[in-house]
Formats: C-alpha cells, structure tokens, sequence
C-alpha cells in the first residue's frame, strides 16, 4: 500500500516497502486512492478520462517503486560473532529514579554486586562460544558502584587481546547515572577507550525531581561537576541519555530546549531522548507525546536558521532509515545481536527481561552453554519477522521500514513482546510524515503527477 501524506493542500505518495517519497498533486491522489480502493480500470479510466495503457504503465510503475530493498541490516552480522553482550556487574543503584523499570536497580532480586569469578567466567564462556564480540556493555543498576567489576573487565579484555586470544579489541561501553566519577573510574575510561553514557533529564529543577539520591537530595549538579571532570582528560561521555516525562511538559521544556541546554552544557554531543514509559496513572507520565511530533518542525527550523545540526536518537534514527532504506524485520537486537548477562549468571535476551521468568534463556554456568544451546535458545527471536505475523500491527503499518522499538517496553506495556504501545507507534508514524514533509522541502522534490 502506498500511503498518502497530507500537509494543508500539499500532498506526497510514500513507499513504505522502498521508502521514496514523491510530492504529488491531487489528481495524482485520487488516483493512487482508486488503484488501491481496487476500484474496476475501466471505471477509473473513465472517471478520470485516461487510457487503460496509460493507467496499467503507472501501476506497474508504482509496483516498481515499492520494491522492497533486498538489505536487511541485521543479517550483516554472521552468527559467529556477538555485537553485544551487556552484563549487569551491579544490581545496585544508589538512585531512586521516579520512572526505573529496574526496581532501582535490582530488577526482580536482592542487591547484588557481580562476583569477580563470575565475570572471569562469563567472558571466557562468551569468548570461546563467539569469534568476536563487537561490544561489552558493562551495566546495572549503577555499573560504577562496582569499580573492581570494571576494572576487571577492562583489564581482563585488554590481556586477552593483548596475548592474542582475542582477535580484535572489543570495545567497552557503560551506561551509568554520573554520579560516581572516581580518579580511578577516570583513569579506567582513559586508558581502555570506554564509551560512556550518562543519564541527565537537565535542566536542574527537572533532573533533581526525577533522579535523586536515595536520601532525596538532588543529583544534577554532582553529575555535571563529574561530567566536567571526566571531560577534563577524556572524550567521554559519548552520550548522554534523557528520559523525557510529564515533569517536561508541565514546566514548558520542550525537546528542543533540552538540546539546547545540553549543547550550551556540554557542547556538541549525541543525545538519546526518550519518552518515559511508565503506567498512565503515574504523576510523571507524559499525557501524550506531542512533544516529540512537534519536535520535528522545531529542529528543523531552528536548524535552517541557525546553520546547525541539533538532532536526537530517535528522529536521526528516522533520517538515517530514510537515507540508506533497509528492511527491518525485528523492533530491536534483544536475543539476536544482544545477550545480557545477570549479576548471578542468568542470561537473557536483554537487560530489561532479567529476573523475568519467561525470557530466562540459561545459566552461564551450565556445561551446555555454547554458541549452538545459545542460537537454539534465541532461535523465535531470529527467526521472528514481524513483517509476517500478522498479530502484529507492524505487519500492515507503513512505518514499518523506519521504526525500531524495544520489546522490552512492549512487553512492560501491552504484555506482548511483538505490541508496541499504541501511544508509541502513533507518535513514531506522525514523527516520519513531518521528516518526509521536511526532507521533500529542503531537498527539493520529484515530481510524479
Ligand atoms: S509504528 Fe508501531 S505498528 Fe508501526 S512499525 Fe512501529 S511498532 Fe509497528
Ligand atoms: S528490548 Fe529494548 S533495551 Fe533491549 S535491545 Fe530491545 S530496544 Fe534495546
């Protein structure tokens, strides 16, 4: 199916198959709309005055058009190499962040902190099952908290690869709440080339209310103190991560004044926004996700006008689809091309599934763990397409090419891994019509019709 965009009196025909979009004018829109109304040629012929020649040629071109790009992304990755493995070196959090799904940290079980002959285990067993693991993603709870977990691993790959067991340097990444950045936790991040992410939901006022402390008292301007004092000797964070929620909107911050102020912060840098997903009853829930759709008209204008290039995850995400069009057949890597880790040795198909019974894949400890238990055990999340299943709203969605998705928000929201939040999808199908709109504006358009 063709979908057919409308802004005012301006209209544009998107292939969601190949994802090209041409502007088109009215006359051109009934006619798609009859073709795919399944309206008989010969009336549609002689409503709108046209030859069956000239209506079958623009079928078949249209056909030609949709053609679906025969890249998948995905399949890029060979099964014997892992892209990433996240362990959860801490069940702790020293936080207690208004929105955590972890259960501040400690997911479904007690606090824990990851025993060091666990971790030694986990990446023999993982190094031998795969050829190359791109990434290790160290997290938690708060991953920092335990500075002999970090340590270990940083210097335990090194050595690894260092006397040639490893072919390639695996690269380290971690994701904490910014609080604790020790000397040694610095020096660590210089010396292995650790990609860090932060956690602010910046500014002040908003930040402090949604990630306290235990006691209550805020974090923001500790993170930022840390921040400066990781970016004194480092390159790092390499991101910084914003949970966008009702706190926003009621104090008029939009998407954009967080770029802004992150960039007026912390100078240019990648940011990941995204919107809280939380239970509607709670007092930090977004009401709805406007925010995120009328972003993209702000950015874009606030771009053209200032010469910049402000920009988060998830609308770059939407660019980047658009640009190098592929077909996407899962919402996300859980399972596939990510593996996690618990701080007792579960493995999982991601962190957001720990502790969850049904997602439990195995222990690492168990004698049977190699690669083949481990592609046998992910098997339905490989062999997923959700292109197919037609219990999937993706399966007939035209925004199924260009949206990702975490299974692991669906499942905490609509109980099924495959369902996306409807809140979700519509904001994602109304944030691809304004970059279509705005692509088709700044790059000038073809027109068909
Ligand atoms: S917007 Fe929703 S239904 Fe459409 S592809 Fe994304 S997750 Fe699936
Ligand atoms: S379930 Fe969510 S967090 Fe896990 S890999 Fe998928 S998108 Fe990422």
């Amino acid at each position: 199916m063709i979908e057919i965009f409308q802004e005012d009196d301006e209209f544009i025909a998107f292939f969601p198959k190949s994802l090209r979009s041409f502007k088109i004018n009215k006359d051109m829109k009934i006619l798609i709309e009859l073709i795919q109304s399944g309206e008989p040629t010969y009336n549609i012929c002689e409503f709108l005055d046209i030859s069956q020649e000239d209506l079958s040629q623009l079928i078949f071109d249209l056909k030609q058009i949709n053609l679906p790009p025969d890249f998948d992304k995905r399949r890029e990755i060979p099964d014997n190499v892992l892209k990433r493995l996240s362990i959860n070196i801490s069940n702790d959090c020293n936080l207690k962040c208004t929105y955590c799904y972890a259960n501040f940290g400690c997911y479904g079980a007690a606090n824990n902190l990851m025993d060091l002959e666990l971790i030694k285990v986990t990446l023999d067993k993982f190094f031998e099952a795969f050829d190359e693991i791109l990434i290790i993603q160290v997290f938690g709870g708060e991953p920092l908290l335990h500075y002999e977990g970090f340590k270990f691993i940083c210097e335990y790959i090194e050595t690894k690869y260092t006397q040639g067991k490893i072919k390639y340097r695996t690269q380290i990444t971690t994701v904490t709440n910014g609080t604790i950045m020790t000397s040694k936790i610095i020096e660590l991040i210089k010396k292995y080339h650790v990609l860090v992410t932060i956690s602010l939901d910046g500014p002040e006022e908003i930040h402090d209310k949604s990630r306290p402390f235990l006691n209550g008292q805020g974090t923001f301007s500790k993170i930022l103190k840390n921040i400066e004092k990781l970016n004194a000797v480092t390159n790092q964070p390499a991101q910084i991560e914003v949970t966008y929620n009702q706190e926003h909107i009621n104090r008029n911050v939009s998407i954009l004044d967080i770029l802004k102020f992150i960039e007026e912060k912390l100078k240019h840098i990648s940011v990941h926004i995204a919107p809280v997903s939380a239970d509607k009853k709670e007092c930090f829930a977004l009401e709805n996700r406007n925010a995120f759709v009328e972003s993209v008209d702000e950015i874009n204008r606030h771009n053209s006008s200032t010469n910049s290039n402000f920009g988060y995850v998830i609308l770059e995400d939407i660019q980047e689809s658009l640009k190098y069009p592929h077909t996407r057949i899962n919402f996300c890597d859980a399972g596939i091309d990510l593996i996690s880790v618990s701080t007792t040795g579960e493995v999982y198909p991601c962190y957001m599934f720990i502790d969850e019974p049904e997602f439990y894949l195995m222990d690492i400890k168990d004698p049977l763990f190699s690669r083949e238990t481990l592609l046998m055990k992910t098997k339905s999340y490989r062999n997923y397409n959700r292109l197919n299943d037609l219990n999937s709203k993706c399966s007939t969605c035209f925004a199924a090419n260009v949206c990702g998705g975490c299974m692991g928000i669906n499942y905490y929201n609509t109980n099924d891994i495959h369902i996306s939040p409807s809140d979700d999808c519509t904001m994602k199908r109304k944030m691809l019509k304004k970059v279509v709109f705005n692509l088709q504006k700044s790059n000038g358009s073809v027109n068909y019709g």
